[in-house]
């Protein structure tokens, strides 16, 4: 079971910021950059060009839902999307607020105190 399926029984608690039937965003524990959020599906499925065509479809639409919430809720050039996977075999796009292009790459990375996550994450759902 990976890390994410805990977080979508409930197993481990994230800073959630939006979720239907099949899918959740939250925010990322480690983020590039404030507002970095990960879209997962809760079907758990290791590569993102394995899904079905209709699950990736449906998982892109719901990211783009949340892209625009983050967008709403953090001033930033764009929102960037990437999909490694590699430290997490559960498929997630990572959608990242962009200010240069040190925040899509994966070096530099911001602390936020718990505190800070939880507003994010209920200002991020509000905007959802
Ligand atoms: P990757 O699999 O390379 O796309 O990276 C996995 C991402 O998941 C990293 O950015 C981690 O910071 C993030 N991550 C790992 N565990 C958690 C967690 N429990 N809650 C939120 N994000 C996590």
């Amino acid at each position: 079971m990976s890390i994410f399926t805990k977080i979508i029984t409930g197993e481990i608690p994230s800073y959630k910021v939006a979720e239907n039937a099949d899918f959740i965003a939250f925010l990322d524990i480690n983020p590039n950059a404030k507002g970095h959020t990960l879209v997962v599906p809760k079907k758990e499925e290791n590569k993102i060009f394995d899904l079905s065509k209709e699950d990736y479809t449906s998982l892109m639409d719901f990211s783009y839902q949340v892209a625009k919430a983050i967008e709403k809720t953090l001033p930033c050039k764009r929102i960037g999307m990437s999909v490694i996977g590699l430290e997490v075999p559960h498929v997630h796009v990572h959608l990242i607020p962009l200010n240069a292009m040190g925040d899509i790459q994966f070096m530099q990375k911001v602390a936020l105190s718990k505190c800070e996550f939880v507003t994010l994450a209920e200002e991020i759902s509000k905007n959802f």
